[in-house]
């Protein structure tokens, strides 16, 4: 069993998705929070404020990311703010994994139309890459995800 900071459950391990980004191998939150979160996205358009105790490490980890991002975003002035559960439920869309090459190691927020350009720092505008594939897209516009 395994506790979803976000529902406060425990729930078995196959509700998780598997990943090689945590040290115990499953997302941190379940699918069903993950799946409720994004039509809750979908309705509200980010304005959602979930409570803020989840796991410490995980949240230490990609919040590293997750504020260069933001600070990047920033400094060129792009609209939005990526928060953890943009990065979670765009990381469970992909799998976890690169969505060009399928790896699972060293993934990275790549956004689809960059910021330089004028893209939005936003879910709708990110999608999950290695940074390998990152950096051999460089400036491109491609999207790879599913539709
Ligand atoms: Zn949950
Ligand atoms: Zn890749």
């Amino acid at each position: 069993m395994k506790f979803c900071p976000m529902c406060k459950f425990h729930e078995p391990h196959k509700e998780f998705m598997s990943t090689s980004i945590t040290t115990d191998g499953y997302s941190e939150f379940c699918r069903k929070c993950i799946e409720e979160y994004r039509s809750v996205m979908l309705c509200t358009k980010g304005k959602l404020s979930p409570s803020r105790d989840y796991s410490k490490d995980y949240y230490r980890k990609i919040k590293i990311r997750m504020n260069a991002i933001n600070r990047r975003a920033k400094n060129l002035g792009s609209y939005g703010i990526l928060t953890i559960y943009n990065l979670e439920s765009s990381l469970y869309d992909a799998e976890y994994k690169c969505l060009r090459c399928e790896s699972k190691e060293d993934l990275c927020v790549d956004h689809i139309i960059p910021l330089s350009k004028g893209g939005f720092n936003t879910e709708d505008n990110i999608q999950i890459l290695c940074r390998r594939c990152n950096s051999s897209k460089s400036a491109k516009i491609k999207d790879y995800r599913k539709h």
